[in-house]
């Protein structure tokens, strides 16, 4: 069962307070997505994952909380990147508030964790029909993986992440990109993996670019 409850929670950067809905607890029951979201009922609480200040505009996924990892917050919120993204009308109020969020991740040259919470905007986009919207937040998300990878020393960390970045490329329509990288992936994969990597593959050259969940890459094989 999904608990949210409303709390005073103090700013650690203006000191003010403010409401905010907090997650107390949930529960997830089937397949995850392919791109890992979550089942539901978790699947379906992502827009309490992430608060803001609507003082200060801070957006971190618990603000009373420093995010010790990242630097220079105040100089990043005060952007104008940072500031039209707090309230820009394409995306629904909790997506501005994860993609905030991503902004201070990427800044700190933190690109996994920024690609994450873009990827957290993109599903709950999904979830309000924004179609514009989340392949925006989609190709975000492929943007800040791309320079993730860029980072990694050598050629199997570079290789990580990519059965995400097959979908990522098959959602957003990118379909000759994400072929190409199916059947890369698909050589150095352990036999699970492969799974959903064949599934992918059927996905992509049926030009299907909507959700799908683990549990079908399953039923698929079994079939087959
Ligand atoms: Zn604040």
């Amino acid at each position: 069962m999904t608990i949210i409850r409303p709390y005073n929670v103090k700013c650690i950067m203006c000191g003010r307070n403010s409401s905010q809905t907090v997650l107390a607890s949930s529960n997830t029951m089937g397949y995850p997505d392919l791109d890992g979201r979550p089942a539901p009922m978790l699947g379906n609480t992502i827009g309490y994952w992430n608060q803001a200040c609507r003082y200060c505009k801070y957006c971190a996924s618990d603000i009373s909380k420093a995010q010790k990892e990242l630097k220079g917050i105040k100089e990043i919120i005060s952007t104008s990147e940072y500031q039209s993204q707090f309230s820009n009308p394409e995306f629904p109020e909790e997506a501005n508030i994860a993609l905030c969020n991503s902004i201070l991740f990427e800044k700190n040259a933190l690109y996994l964790e920024a690609a994450q919470l873009s990827l957290q905007a993109a599903w709950i986009c999904d979830s309000n029909e924004k179609i514009e919207a989340a392949r925006k937040c989609r190709e975000r998300t492929i943007m800040l993986i791309q320079r993730w990878q860029e980072k990694q020393k050598n050629a199997k960390e570079k290789k990580l992440e990519s059965i995400l970045m097959v979908d990522l490329y098959r959602r957003v329509g990118r379909l000759e990109e994400a072929q190409k990288l199916c059947y890369e992936t698909l050589k150095t994969k352990s036999k699970n993996l492969k799974k959903f990597l064949k599934y992918e593959k059927k996905l992509i050259s049926d030009k299907d670019t909507a959700r799908h969940n683990a549990g079908e890459a399953f039923h698929e094989e079994e079939q087959s």
